[in-house]
């Protein structure tokens, strides 16, 4: 979906030099968070040491993950030790915008269709 907005067909990892061409996506780890990194993705669990519900099944954690990536790919990045507070405060809302798009995209994908008489008119107006 993204490849449309950057108009790529594949997105051109920035990692690939440090870390090789691979994504490597670990699905369970023993934490209570989710992270992305040069070459990885890597989702623990939201209750720790719970392992009843998985970060790696919730769709707007994985989408806001692989953001960070496609970002740092497509627009660029920074040395970690360079990052301010405030860039990285625009790291975290750029993922969450990828999440939140990605994931509306794909429910307007796969909701079911109107029935024709319960269509908005396309002079309708919203108040
Ligand atoms: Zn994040």
């Amino acid at each position: 979906m993204l490849s449309h907005f950057f108009e790529v067909d594949a997105i051109p990892w920035h990692f690939v030099e440090q870390a090789g061409p691979v994504l490597q996506v670990h699905p369970r780890v023993t934490c209570a968070n989710g992270w992305s990194g040069n070459g990885f993705l890597e989702f623990g669990f939201p209750f720790f040491p719970n392992r009843q519900h998985r970060f790696c099944d919730n769709f707007e954690v994985v989408a806001h993950e692989t953001g960070h990536l496609i970002m740092k790919s497509m627009v660029g990045t920074m040395p970690d030790d360079e990052k301010s507070l405030q860039h990285r405060a625009h790291e975290e809302a750029a993922a969450d915008l990828i999440a939140l798009v990605t994931t509306a995209a794909l429910r307007l994908r796969h909701r079911p269709r109107a029935h024709p008489d319960r269509r908005l008119p396309l002079t309708a107006t919203i108040s």
